[in-house]
């Protein structure tokens, strides 16, 4: 099974906002943090202006470790977006962070065959510089099971 070719793919560079530049700036510095609740203690993402869960609007990025589980994915086998055209098939994956149940970030699999994309599948951060500012969280399938 060959993998998907990210070399040739061009990704469009996310547009950081008032609410989502804290984790943008953690990223770029090979950290992930997350937006959370300082009244209720949950984790959410993407970030919002009040908590989901309790609608405080006490939040603060706190970082978490980037390990986690695969929790749903998707084969991506036509490009929606020419600009993926070239890593044709491969795994859109949504991740739980074991450090912050209930927080899903959208990524890909990176350095396996999109069949390794699997609902469990464990799987750690890695980031992608996508230029000076943007730096992208994707995820590789984790060394160890731990
Ligand atoms: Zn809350």
């Amino acid at each position: 099974m060959t993998m998907s070719d990210w070399s040739a793919v061009t990704r469009p560079i996310p547009v950081p906002n008032e609410l989502t530049r804290p984790f943008w700036d953690s990223a770029r510095q090979g950290v992930l943090a997350l937006q959370r609740c300082q009244a209720c203690g949950a984790f959410q993402h993407p970030p919002y202006a009040t908590c989901v869960k309790c609608m405080a609007i006490d939040l603060k990025f706190e970082p978490v470790s980037g390990k986690g589980a695969i929790y749903a994915y998707t084969i991506m086998y036509h490009a929606g977006d020419r600009r993926f055209a070239a890593a044709i098939p491969y795994a859109s994956i949504i991740v739980e962070l074991d450090d912050a149940p209930g927080a899903l970030l959208a990524a890909n699999l990176l350095e396996a065959p999109y069949t390794e994309a699997k609902v469990g599948r464990r799987v750690e951060v890695v980031f992608e510089p996508l230029n000076d500012d943007i730096t992208l969280p994707q995820f590789l399938l984790a060394r160890d099971t731990t």
